[in-house]
């Protein structure tokens, strides 16, 4: 048995103390918040709870994963349903579509919406499960770091059928190609958002993104997107890991080249192995002031960040349903503007309203909005007037499309923005994901999940190999597993 030190409860930590202690190690986590999660944490305004992060969750059979790993059954811990619908869209034309989970009736949607012959979908759905078969399991769940990871034959396979896998095209090229209609491109285009990426940049390899939703489904945990932290938190205490809240780790101890454990304040504490939570550039910069930095690793392009505008709502509304887009005329221009650490006037506007599947979330008669916007990550920007000026127009936006008076329904309000999701989660710039994909390497530049510098050092979490989103954070602490020399 060999003692582990894990810094953060962000989900990957949480996964990584689970596949730890079901392994027979006895593990510690130590949290510089007061709560588990991370992003993935929820909190209360009045009557109206909110999720504060993520809200879509695809990808499910990572998180029973690790039930089952520990002999579990998922269900005990966690219930989930699938969303017919799994996103409506608004466009300022009045055109309104609703991506169904069933290909069909999205097809039948389509036609009837945008007049787009469902084959085309059919096609670009295909295209993105081709692409997923071949890459998915290579880019997402091994190493890219390891000598092993380029010796088996299906890496082998995807290298000799790169050239069709649209490295060398955008995404938005891609989704050009396959379906033509300007308003099922932006749709599509809107995919990169998901890893903070810019469809206009991001290698088209990155069209896998809708297989995850389309394919394997969206889905909304009974009791809000903080139940996947609570079930496993639950999980992580059955199997014995201790978490010590309000705990910032201060230094990680090297000697000799080897991580021997954790400084907290005065205390020092041993152990046999370190996996860090924290982003990847904050490790480096705050817990090993004492060695050479991987400075190309650490200066690549930041994912996007969001402004939300958490809002209880005195009203119902029922063409609304969990996830809803409005959006921008110019999706274009919108990203130019976030490359350049900008807002666009008119920008895409995300409403995810829990209530609509947990009652609780919110007064009888009301909703619990949870108002989203791209944003760029922080570069020293003047936020309140961005933000000030974000308000407006997301309400202009909001009134327009749906014809309403939204101001005067908002009966409680609570902001996120860059830099209090720096500073809540220690995350570089407030970004959501780690690094940007929009470069065609990103993949490969990511920092590898083990230091090649400490032994007994670990990385997992958004801001390293495979990427963020919670699916991804879920496998960098599969890939810490299966590498650990413990
Ligand atoms: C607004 C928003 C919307 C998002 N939407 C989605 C979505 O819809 N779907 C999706 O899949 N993903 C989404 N994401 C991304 C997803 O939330 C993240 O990729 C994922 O939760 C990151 O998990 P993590 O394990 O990297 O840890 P994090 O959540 O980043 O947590 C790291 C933890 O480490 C702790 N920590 C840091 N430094 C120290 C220290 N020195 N000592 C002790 N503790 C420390 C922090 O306090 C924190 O709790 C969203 C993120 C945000 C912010």
């Amino acid at each position: 048995m060999a003692e582990i030190g894990i810094i953060g409860a962000g989900i990957a930590g949480i996964a990584s103390a689970i596949r730890m202690a079901v392994k027979g190690h006895q593990v510690d986590v130590f949290e510089a918040n007061s709560y588990a999660g991370g992003k993935l944490s929820d909190f209360k305004m009045g009557d109206y709870r909110f999720d504060a992060g993520p809200s879509l969750f695809t990808m499910p059979m990572y998180v029973e994963e690790l039930f089952k790993l520990a002999n579990r059954n998922p269900k005990h811990y966690i219930e989930y349903e699938r969303l017919p619908v799994v996103c409506n869209y608004f466009w300022e034309d009045e055109i309104r579509l609703s991506a169904y989970a069933d290909p069909q009736r999205f097809g039948e949607e389509v036609k009837e919406k945008l007049d787009v012959d469902p084959s085309r979908l059919q096609k670009m759905m295909a295209d993105s499960q081709r692409k997923y078969d071949i890459s998915g399991q290579i880019f997402l769940e091994k190493s890219l770091h390891k000598r092993n990871t380029w010796l088996q034959p299906k890496v082998l396979k995807a290298m000799m059928l790169a050239p069709t896998m649209d490295l060398f095209s955008t995404m938005d090229q891609v989704n050009k190609r396959f379906l033509k209609h300007p308003k099922l491109v932006q749709l599509f285009n809107r995919f990169a958002t998901y890893n903070g990426s810019n469809p206009y940049k991001a290698p088209g390899i990155l069209s896998i993104i809708p297989h995850f939703e389309h394919h394997f489904g969206a889905y909304i945990p009974k009791g809000g997107m903080v139940s996947i932290t609570k079930s496993l938190v639950k999980l992580a205490k059955e199997e014995g890991v201790r978490f010590h809240f309000n705990t910032k780790v201060d230094e990680i101890i090297v000697e000799q080249k080897r991580a021997m454990g954790l400084r907290i304040g005065r205390d020092m504490r041993y152990f046999d192995t370190i996996i860090s939570n924290m982003d990847v550039f904050f490790t480096y910069r705050k817990l090993l002031p004492n060695i050479k930095h991987p400075e190309r690793t650490l200066a690549q392009e930041k994912s996007t960040s969001a402004l939300i505008f958490y809002w209880g709502i005195k009203q119902q509304f029922p063409e609304l349903d969990l996830h809803n887009i409005l959006f921008t005329e110019d999706y274009k221009k919108e990203f130019d503007y976030l490359q350049n650490g900008k807002i666009l006037d008119d920008p895409t506007v995300y409403i995810n309203i829990t209530s609509k599947y947990c009652k609780a979330d919110a007064p009888e008669g009301g909703e619990n909005w949870f108002t989203m916007i791209n944003v760029p990550y922080n570069s020293g920007q003047d936020w309140e007037t961005m933000i000030a000026t974000a308000r407006k127009q997301i309400i202009k936006k909001i009134n327009r499309i749906l014809k309403i008076d939204v101001e005067s329904l908002i009966e409680c309000e609570d902001i996120l923005d860059p830099r209090t999701i720096e500073s809540r989660t220690s995350s570089h710039l407030g970004s959501l994901y780690g690094t940007s994909s929009n470069n065609r390497m990103a993949a490969f530049l990511r920092h590898p999940n083990f230091s090649n510098k400490i032994k007994g050092l670990y990385f997992c979490g958004g801001s390293v190999h495979p990427g963020g989103g919670i699916p991804l954070c879920l496998l960098s602490a599969k890939i810490v597993d299966e590498m650990m020399e413990v």
